[in-house]
């Protein structure tokens, strides 16, 4: 076994009773990282029995709520465990605006019992050499939004491609288009991919271009819904499942 994956969270951003919200923790050569950090993270980690030292780091796609709120918890709840082993959080952008909002919440850093490291997310491949960060245009709609309050808002999102002994996976997080990630489509194992923003001719493309085992998470839209499960490409798709354990 090279890589154990189980979605902790499988929810949109739209809470849903029965869901948590965006997260995935992947375990390889024994590091246990989470991808991203949705709302009853801390809860999740109780209930599979994520132990205050196992998560060696937490990297956050981008920071729309769904994906990062669960941090404020999940640091606070390492906090009241007495955690004492480091912990590194990736952020997409804006890490001392960031460290800053700990402050507000009386999450203090520097009174942490464990030392906390901010970096970003785009240099997690400095320090866990398995995971490269694929950038993608999920915020760029609000570009024009930003320029005209001049908000320092930078619009980064990312995927996230892990390789370990020749497996490969796949979270896409949140994305419009699965273009950006056509290149590496045939050489995937597994592939969670948002279910919600993309056309679903999109994703049913996708699912003719690869092998991979496919998870559909974040919800599912509507139009994707009608086509797969009344057609025969229901069989190429999963549901995401919180009780799920993948190996790959
Ligand atoms: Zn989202
Ligand atoms: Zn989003």
């Amino acid at each position: 076994m090279n890589m154990r994956i189980k979605i902790l969270g499988s929810a949109s951003g739209m809470p849903t009773l029965g869901k948590h919200g965006a997260c995935v923790w992947i375990n390889f050569a024994d590091k246990n990282i989470l991808l991203d950090c949705g709302e009853g993270t801390s809860k999740q980690m109780l209930r599979n029995k994520l132990d205050k030292n196992v998560i060696d780091a937490i990297a956050i796609s981008h920071y729309h709520p769904d994906h990062v709120i669960g941090l404020f918890m999940v640091l606070q709840m390492l906090y009241l465990q007495n955690r004492k082993k480091s912990i590194t959080v990736y952020l997409p952008e804006k890490i001392d605006e960031f460290e800053k909002i700990l402050n507000y919440f009386y999450t203090f850093p520097l009174r942490c019992t464990y030392e906390l490291n901010l970096a970003l997310t785009s240099e997690i491949n400095k320090d866990y050499k398995q995971i490269t960060v694929i950038p993608s245009d999920h915020l760029h709609n609000l570009k024009n939004f930003i320029d005209e309050y001049k908000f320092s808002n930078e619009l980064l999102s990312y995927s996230f491609l892990v390789n370990e002994n020749g497996k490969h996976f796949l979270y896409t997080s949140d994305i419009w288009h699965t273009d950006y990630f056509k290149e590496y489509l045939g050489y995937l194992d597994l592939l969670i991919i948002d279910a919600l923003h993309p056309e679903a001719r999109e994703i049913i493309s996708v699912s003719s271009n690869t092998k991979a085992r496919i998870i559909l998470t974040h919800g599912i839209s509507q139009e994707l819904e009608k086509i797969i499960f009344s057609s025969n490409d229901n069989n190429k798709f999963e549901v995401a499942d919180e009780n799920l354990e993948i190996h790959i």
